[in-house]
């Protein structure tokens, strides 16, 4: 693979991104915990080993009868029968009723064989050796029918569908505790630069947070992975190899983020350089221009090397650390959609680079809108903050004008 570019021409974002998702392979599919695969798409057909319901019972609270007893009652001329037993929810033992007769019966109870309607409570006196219906119930009514709801053979989950709530409980509901999906990526998310703190910890003179590890770190599994954060290495190469080869265990993928910049304390170039198996170079966008992406160690797990600034660290995990991170999950698309809404106000553009700006949208009836925040600086976090989108410009637009119809890339929506 090809290392530094140095004075190459930048290549495009899809590039790029055409690079990653060639090197990036799909994790291998394991039976996970049914809770552990919300979000994750199967990875084959489910067939449902049980009918649902799997017996006969009972959609109210009261008394199991024969339909033909009782198809006259009236508040005028209620029926009376004679309680014969009782069948609470749970119960194993088969009972079977004859006509003339009534058996008290509670939601979700199995319906004794010979009784074709239930009488809700609400129909009744409520009595206990003898009841007065004074409402007919409908033939087979409150009975819910074996099978009625899902067959047991039946796909009920087909291959790349998403686990969700709904269907975690589905699942749950035929009795599978587990299930095939490929399993969230372990991301090491690690900062460089002898100028970070830990958040709670004193800033000394000229120092700052490390916000990028936190930030990343949300990202990472805001995209369903599991992130490990490392607090930042100073800016020292073998410090840095050190950190990163400690690491690596527990690694699917690795991001990194500072240090390789074109100044002289750029440790993270410095000490993947050598390796030959990271490729550095410029990409036409804005922030985000300096990327670093390859493999590293005895299981070439992929790295990214991120630029420092925050905003630039973010753009560039959003969009192509968690395509990435999407494919090893085997959750498609793995870009985002782009939707289109109407500057509020005027921007500006570099040209020959793709400039994804800060933006609020707001979705309207009859035209969405979106407001740039936060200005152009790859520093303010404090405009990131209040973005929901960025505004993407292309590679040949310099400005947009107030009223304009521009792409915009959400980042709260699933895709
Ligand atoms: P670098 O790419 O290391 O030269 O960093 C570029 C800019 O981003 C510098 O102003 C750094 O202080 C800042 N920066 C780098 N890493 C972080 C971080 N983890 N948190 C906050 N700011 C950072
Ligand atoms: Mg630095």
């Amino acid at each position: 693979m090809a290392h530094t570019t140095g004075d190459q021409e930048p290549i495009s974002v899809e590039e790029h991104l055409e690079l990653i998702l060639n090197r990036i392979t799909e994790l291998p599919p394991y039976d996970q915990p049914l809770l552990e695969t919300l979000g994750l798409p199967v990875v084959e057909d489910v067939i449902s080993p049980l009918s649902l319901p799997s017996f006969d019972n009972s959609a109210m609270d009261g008394y199991a009868v024969v339909f033909r007893d009782v198809a006259d009652a009236t508040p005028e001329k209620p029926v009376h029968l004679p309680v014969v037993g009782e069948i609470a929810a749970g119960q194993t033992k088969i009972f079977a009723m004859s006509p003339g007769t009534a058996v008290k019966i509670m939601t979700g109870a199995p319906i004794p064989t010979g009784c074709d309607a239930v009488v809700p409570v609400e129909h009744t006196d409520d009595g206990l050796a003898k009841v007065l219906i004074h409402q007919a119930p409908t033939e087979a009514q409150h009975i819910r029918r074996v099978g009625e709801d899902v067959q047991k053979g039946e796909v009920i989950l087909h291959a790349g569908d998403r686990i969700d709530a709904r269907r975690v409980g589905l699942l749950a509901s035929v009795g599978i505790g587990r299930v095939a999906t490929r399993p969230r990526p372990r991301v090491v998310i690690m900062s460089t630069g002898s100028e970070l703190v830990e958040p709670e910890g004193v800033l000394g003179r000229d120092q700052i947070f490390d916000s990028n590890s936190y930030l990343l770190a949300a990202a990472a599994r805001n995209a369903g992975a599991i992130a490990y954060r490392v607090a930042a290495s100073p800016d020292d190469p073998t410090a840095f190899t050190e950190a990163l080869s400690d690491q690596l265990v527990r690694a699917d993928l690795v991001v990194t983020s500072g240090g390789v910049s074109k100044g002289t304390h750029d440790v993270v170039k410095e000490a993947l350089a050598s390796l030959g198996t990271v490729s550095f170079h410029e990409v036409a966008m804005q922030p985000g221009k300096p990327q670093g992406f390859g493999v590293i160690g005895e299981d070439s797990t992929p790295i990214f090397t991120l630029p420092g600034n925050p905003v630039s660290a973010y753009v560039s995990f959003e969009m192509f650390v968690t395509p990435a991170l999407r494919k090893m999950m085997g959750r498609e698309p793995y870009q985002r959609s782009m939707v289109r809404a109407k500057l509020t106000e005027p921007v500006r553009s570099m040209p020959g680079r793709r400039q994804f700006l800060r933006g609020y949208f707001e979705p309207k009836v009859g035209g969405s809108t979106v407001t740039p925040v936060g200005g152009a600086g790859s520093h303010l976090l404090g405009g990131l903050s209040r973005s929901n989108a960025f505004i993407v410009l292309g590679e040949d637009v310099t400005s947009a004008q107030v009223g304009s119809d521009v792409p915009v890339i959400l980042l709260d929506r699933d895709y």
